[in-house]
């Protein structure tokens, strides 16, 4: 599934090459809702271009839709979240009744079409509303990334897009992180250090000699030299490796996740001394298979574990038994392994399935479970109940703050008492990346950006 950089999508890259300095832009004439750096890139994507175009062409001529988009427009710019994102649902269901024909490809670019902040209105909308095509909305000049639809709403949306939040890291604003998602965005094309599914799977080449506890310590501070010395890079620059710290985060937050959740949840370090080390992902999907090689950090931090074991399980992992998984020349010296199991079921299932074979693990996690989404909440809901019933200890992550207060709620509800420095809180130990969220010109979300909440 090709989507092409946010940039792209937004319109401020063309939607064929993905350039996006030195080319003079111009939109599409007939949807006018993305734009090319020439008539070549144009020709060039016509033919994916064409279905979505005279859809969206005869959506913006269709009067009654025209009249219901219009009519969904709020009286007074909004600085309440919830309330621009459900108008902003609400008018992508007016889209997607027109649109249903059309691939996924296109829907996520409907759904980062530019809004403005505060109201709503998209383009289109403009267009609808005055006739006038040479409508435009405003992007912020700093960050180019956000918008509003006249200078009133910029007033209103100031201190939304330029205050501190702290739904984020390091109370950056939501312009910062604007920026700072449009850096990191250029490093990852630049570097094309990426794999095919856009991620940069390292894990530094090193045993540690011993445990060392991971509280008050960053990403920074404790992967800066070694990523630096990894890619060739000079340590003497502060803050060179950000972007490909960043990168790196985005897989390797699933092992420090592991980590920080077993040294809370345990009184002593025993766990760190064990033989053997048992780890059940709940929830899992092709994702952790393909990035399982960053597990390896876990007995990179613990030497004194010989075997760590991991069994994703989930309805959507691969059916087989293990796979094969290569560690490195010290580990594998050292007669260590890392064993990687797949149990294609929900965890309940499983549990059950296992009988009086199952052994209790040192953890459960559930990366961005999402669980209390209403399509997921009911297998979840049995999930749970296992967890608490048997006293697993077990740790929740979530994208976002809604996400991670929506778990956390749902876990309480079902017995579950938590770590208090568990969750619902920022994980120390989330992605450093974040990814614009879909439906939304404001949020971000962050792979295991949040704890949900941790419990034995
Ligand atoms: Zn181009
Ligand atoms: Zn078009
Ligand atoms: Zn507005
Ligand atoms: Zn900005
Ligand atoms: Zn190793």
């Amino acid at each position: 599934m090709e989507m092409g950089p946010l940039q792209a999508m937004i319109g401020l890259a063309c939607r064929k090459c993905y350039k996006e300095e030195d080319v003079e832009l111009s939109r599409c004439g007939g949807c006018r809702r993305i734009s090319y750096c020439g008539m070549e890139c144009q020709n060039a994507d016509w033919k994916r271009h064409k279905p979505i175009c005279k859809a969206l062409t005869s959506l913006e001529k269709n009067s009654a839709a025209a009249a219901r988009l219009v009519s969904l427009l709020p009286k007074e710019p909004s600085s309440d979240l919830q309330e621009i994102r459900k108008l902003t649902d609400e008018q992508l269901d007016i889209y997607f009744i027109h649109l249903q024909r059309q691939t996924v490809v296109e829907h996520s670019w409907i759904q980062h079409e530019p809004r403005c902040l505060v109201c709503t209105r998209t383009e289109m909308v403009m267009r609808m509303e005055t006739g006038d095509v040479t409508q435009r909305l405003i992007p912020c000049p700093r960050c180019m990334r956000s918008f509003c639809c006249s200078p009133a709403h910029w007033e209103a949306a100031h201190t939304l897009h330029h205050g501190p939040s702290t739904d984020w890291r390091d109370g950056l604003s939501h312009c910062q992180m604007n920026m700072f998602v449009r850096m990191q965005a250029r490093v990852d094309t630049k570097t094309s250090l990426l794999d095919r599914q856009g991620q940069l799977l390292w894990v530094p080449g090193r045993v540690k000699s011993r445990w060392v506890s991971l509280e008050g310590k960053t990403w920074e501070g404790e992967f800066d030299e070694e990523i630096c010395k990894s890619f060739g890079m000079p340590v003497t620059i502060p803050s060179s490796s950000t972007f490909l710290i960043s990168s790196a985060s985005d897989t390797l937050s699933m092992p420090m996740a592991i980590l920080y959740g077993l040294s809370k949840l345990n009184e002593d370090d025993g766990w760190t001394r064990k033989q053997k080390l048992t780890v059940h992902v709940l929830g899992a999907d092709i994702r952790e298979v393909s990035c399982r090689s960053v597990f390896e950090e876990i007995l990179h931090r613990l030497p004194e574990v010989n075997t760590l074991e991991i069994v994703l399980c989930g309805p959507d992992v691969p059916s087989r038994d293990s796979f094969d998984h290569k560690i490195c020349p010290e580990c594998i010296a050292r007669g260590r392994s890392c064993v990687l199991k797949c149990a294609a079921n929900m965890y309940h299932d499983f549990v059950r399935k296992q009988g009086n074979q199952f052994a209790t693990p040192d953890l459960c996690i559930a990366f961005n479970s999402g669980a209390a989404q209403d399509n997921l909440g009911y297998t979840w809901r049995m999930s749970i109940k296992v967890l608490v019933a048997r006293k697993l200890p077990s740790l929740f992550t979530g994208y976002d703050r809604e996400e991670a207060e929506g778990d956390a709620a749902m876990l309480r509800a079902a017995g579950a008492a938590f770590h208090p420095l568990l969750g619902p809180c920022l994980n120390p130990w989330g992605s450093q990346k974040a990814h614009p969220t879909t439906h939304s010109a404001y949020g971000f979300h962050v792979d295991n950006g949040w704890l949900a909440g941790g419990f034995k």
